[in-house]
């Protein structure tokens, strides 16, 4: 990509004079200008390449201008760019048969929605309509999107400027065996104590209220936080001991990202709703929805399901799901992202927590991997405070600024880096990647007490 100043002073202008940002003081930005991308990696308009260890979003599974990808929303635009949604299409029941095929258990059923945050807003309308209740309990460390209900339903602080406080949502404490809020000392003990936590909390809210508990099967923007044995099918014992909904949460970390087409495969658990977005079709046009239970979907049989989207089930969007089903099998993209996360990947970072004092743990699955870095192992006191920004948040933009300056684009969050490259990342790309997020860890060493 060679440079050009006058599109990247274009690009930039425009963008400053008009393009209104998500989740920023408007005037404290710099967005980058793009100019191109492919697979793993994208240039800007000075001629910098950036290896891109975040997927964008987390959601760029198949990486940049993927030629199948491509090639079936040119096609599908070729033949029918659009139809509404109470029609039947050729794509969009093909993509929701074979998101059944790989979903567990007996969701067969798939409504479709433009993205995460409004297919995590239709599962909870499906599961208050279904049980008569309202409350629904989430986890504090979470992101279940940005509209009304995903918003109050994230424990994270995005919520804190949003939150409806309208009574409709408690929020609970997950496992988290780094920093454990129940002061277990083994995996064994906290999947238990968190399992205990949350049936006090269901009691407590009184059980005949609540309507559904959301979890995401990984937590992903807050901690790659995987859940110990035992917790996950825990939780499910819980839903079916109180009549609750249990909504999997699959936005991030579903097709793929863990080497699984649905993370709770991994966990051997089936929930009555996934909500999905994101992977399904690497963000090429945008796609999200929620797989629903036979016993949900028949609670609609005869009564109305009362919503609905103008684009549910768009055909470019759907066509490039189809593709990504044959992508995922011919490439056996599944069996690919297991191998580097177990072969590449995880002895990479465990090597970099012994080389380096300001990491404190890492942890992850598949191609979804967390470094958690502190200022003292022995405390574990996190590096930058909790939702620093800042000042406060220098020594993490100093380590993101030491990966951007070596090539590398990366995810950071809080006091971790996160490692989710494109599911089709080379393994040359994935080890150098690795080895420029292990000499910029320097940068975080020097903090440490
Ligand atoms: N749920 C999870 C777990 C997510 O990570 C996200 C987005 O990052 C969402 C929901 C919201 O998805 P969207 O931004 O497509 O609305």
């Amino acid at each position: 990509q060679l440079p050009d100043a006058a599109a990247d002073a274009q690009v930039r202008a425009d963008d400053r004079g008009h393009v209104f940002h998500s989740w920023s003081a408007q005037a404290k930005i710099d967005p980058m200008p793009v100019a191109a991308g492919e697979g793993s990696t994208f240039w800007d308009y000075q001629g910098n390449a950036y290896l891109d260890f975040s997927s964008q979003l987390v959601n760029l599974n198949l990486g940049h201008q993927h030629p199948d990808l491509v090639a079936a929303i040119q096609q599908q635009a070729g033949r029918l760019a659009t139809i509404q949604p109470i029609m039947a299409n050729d794509v969009r029941g093909e993509l929701a048969r074979r998101i059944a095929e790989v979903a567990p258990g007996d969701l067969d059923k798939v409504f479709f929605t433009n993205g995460g945050a409004d297919a995590n807003e239709y599962a909870v309308r499906m599961a208050r309509a279904v049980t008569g209740r309202r409350k629904v309990l989430s986890m504090y460390r979470s992101y279940h999107g940005g509209t009304a209900a995903a918003i109050s339903l994230t424990g994270d602080p995005r919520r804190w400027a949003n939150d409806p406080s309208d009574g409709s949502v408690a929020h609970f404490f997950g496992p988290y065996a780094y920093r454990s809020p129940f002061h277990a000392t083994t995996e064994a003990e906290e999947a238990q104590r968190a399992l205990e936590h949350l049936e006090n909390l269901i009691v407590l809210e009184g059980a005949a209220t609540v309507a559904a508990v959301i979890i995401e099967t990984i937590v992903g923007t807050n901690g790659v936080l995987v859940p110990p044995a035992g917790y996950l099918p825990g939780v499910r014992a819980l839903c079916d001991k109180y009549g609750i909904v249990y909504i999997a949460d699959e936005v991030m970390v579903g097709f793929g990202r863990i080497g699984e087409w649905f993370a709770v495969n991994h966990f051997g658990v089936t929930p009555d709703l996934i909500t999905f977005a994101k992977g399904v079709n690497s963000g090429y046009v945008p796609l999200g929805g929620v797989v629903i239970s036979d016993r949900i979907a028949a609670h609609f049989d005869d009564v109305a399901f009362a919503g609905g989207l103008t684009y549910s089930g768009h055909p470019l969007a759907c066509a490039a799901g189809v593709a990504t089903f044959e992508v995922f099998e011919r490439d056996a993209i599944l069996e690919r992202v297991r191998d580097l996360g177990s072969r590449i990947v995880e002895p990479a970072l465990r090597a970099m927590a012994e080389r380096h004092p300001s990491v404190g743990e890492v942890r992850g699955v598949g191609l979804f991997w967390a470094i958690e870095l502190v200022r003292d192992a022995s405390t574990r006191e996190p590096l930058v405070p909790f939702n620093a920004s800042g000042p406060d948040a220098a020594p993490m933009a100093e380590l993101a600024a030491a990966c951007k300056a070596a090539g590398l684009w990366p995810f950071t969050h809080f006091n971790r880096v996160h490692v989710a490259p494109p599911l089709v990342i080379t393994e040359e790309e994935l080890v150098r990647g690795l080895a420029i997020i292990d000499e910029a860890l320097e940068v975080a060493d020097r903090y440490v007490a």
